[in-house]
């Protein structure tokens, strides 16, 4: 293992990463995880990978695992960058990509968070942790914690995908909903992790998941065959993704791997764009949205705790912060399934709403490389999709108009 020690990124603290960690002591920032990348440039090759595992433990460099007996794996795949020829032509795009997270256990890309997180959580001695989420996070800790018999305490909103309930409960997480939003679960969390001294699996509080989530980003540039694409767009709640990719490119970048970053642009739902507006007034950090709520569960995050980490990645690599209107990520959501058959989750139908947008306002240009994470299947949602079936009785006709 190559990690040399945490780091805050607000105030520069240096912490041990051979202790479970926290928030920053000192300004209460997220820490990030420092690696030697002198020496991983010397150790990382790109034909040593032919020979690994076809899943996120191939980058081992770069993850921060000491001893792989303490790998936590529930079968992760390499997911795959899908070209959308036929809606990428009727919109106006030469290469649009989707990379479709929606094949992960537990069908969201919170596996791979939950995978690194879960994995050196147990190489800690960690027995049990608490954690608020707006659904697929509490499902996939609770999946991943279940394999590696750590016990999970999963707060969320009582409006949650009722799926990812099942999923908590299913694997025998300890299941509490609250009256209120993934702010208020997180204050309950704050309690019960102080009065019981278990770990704070909070997002961000644990600077491990960002690892997991940044092998989005070592996957892209592998799949576009260790090149930069020219623009990634990600459905943004409390941008741990965002953030992860960011920080894969920046250490690709440090060993020579590509020299261009992509432009990063953060999608959010226009009743719940705390992050837009931050970057709209050119501001470091956010401001709490009043009354957040969106179509698109998993990115309703009113103050993410991350977000200056987030408005960087986008000011450095030229980027920019899009919202979009919940009936047109429905309508978006229905047009790639009836051109691509890919039935995607509504956060990813954000980004392509996102991404038709900015083509049209011209900042994106037809002939550049774009990439959007389909962060979840579409199958994990299935109230979302309004229909009308025709009913017939058993003797019934069906009728096919020309
Ligand atoms: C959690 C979640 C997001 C937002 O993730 P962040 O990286 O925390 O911004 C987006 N889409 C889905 C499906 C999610 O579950
Ligand atoms: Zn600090």
């Amino acid at each position: 293992m190559y990690v040399t020690h945490l780091e805050c990124p607000k105030c520069g603290a240096v912490f041990d990463h051979r202790k479970l960690a926290g928030l920053c002591t000192k300004c209460s920032s997220p820490l990030l995880v420092r690696y030697d990348l002198k020496k991983i440039k010397e150790k990382f090759s790109k034909k040593r990978l032919k020979h690994r595992s076809y899943n996120l433990w191939r980058y081992k460099e770069f993850l921060p695992i000491e001893n792989e007996k303490n790998i936590i794996s529930l079968g992760e795949v390499i997911t795959p960058l899908l070209k959308l020829e036929k809606f990428g032509s009727l919109a106006g795009f030469k290469h649009l990509y989707l990379k479709d997270e929606g094949l992960n256990p537990g069908g969201s890309f919170k596996s791979r968070g939950a995978a690194v997180g879960i994995s050196r959580a147990k190489e800690l001695g960690v027995k049990s942790f608490a954690m608020p989420t707006n659904g697929n996070a509490g499902a996939a800790w609770a999946i991943y914690g279940a394999k590696a018999g750590i016990e999970a305490n999963i707060v969320m909103p009582k409006s949650a995908p009722l799926i990812t309930r099942n999923e908590c409960a299913v694997s025998g997480a300890k299941l509490y909903l609250v009256n209120g939003l993934i702010s208020d679960a997180g204050k309950i969390v704050a309690k019960a992790v102080q009065k019981y001294a278990i770990m704070d699996a909070s997002t961000l509080k644990e600077p491990y998941r960002i690892e997991g989530k940044k092998t989005m980003g070592l996957e892209i540039i592998e799949q576009f065959g260790w090149k930069s694409p020219d623009v990634i767009l990600y459905p943004t709640g409390g941008g741990v993704g965002l953030i992860g990719i960011y920080k894969a490119l920046l250490e690709l970048r440090a060993i020579g791997i590509i020299e261009n970053l992509p432009r990063l642009v953060a999608v959010q739902a226009q009743n719940c764009a705390p992050i837009v507006k931050a970057y709209e007034s050119k501001s470091k950090e956010s401001i709490f949205w009043e009354n957040a709520h969106t179509i698109a569960f998993g990115i309703t995050v009113p103050k993410a705790i991350g977000d200056f980490l987030v408005l960087d990645a986008i000011y450095k690599t030229n980027g920019t912060a899009v919202a979009v209107a919940d009936e047109d990520i429905l309508h978006y959501q229905s047009l790639l399934a009836q051109n691509e058959g890919l039935f995607i989750c509504p956060e990813g139908a954000a980004t392509l709403t996102a991404a038709h947008k900015l083509l049209k306002q011209g900042w994106i240009n037809p002939k550049e490389k774009v990439v959007l994470l389909n962060t979840g299947t579409g199958l994990k949602y299935p109230d979302t999709v309004q229909i009308n079936p025709i009913t017939l009785e058993p003797n019934g006709e069906i009728e096919i108009k020309f």
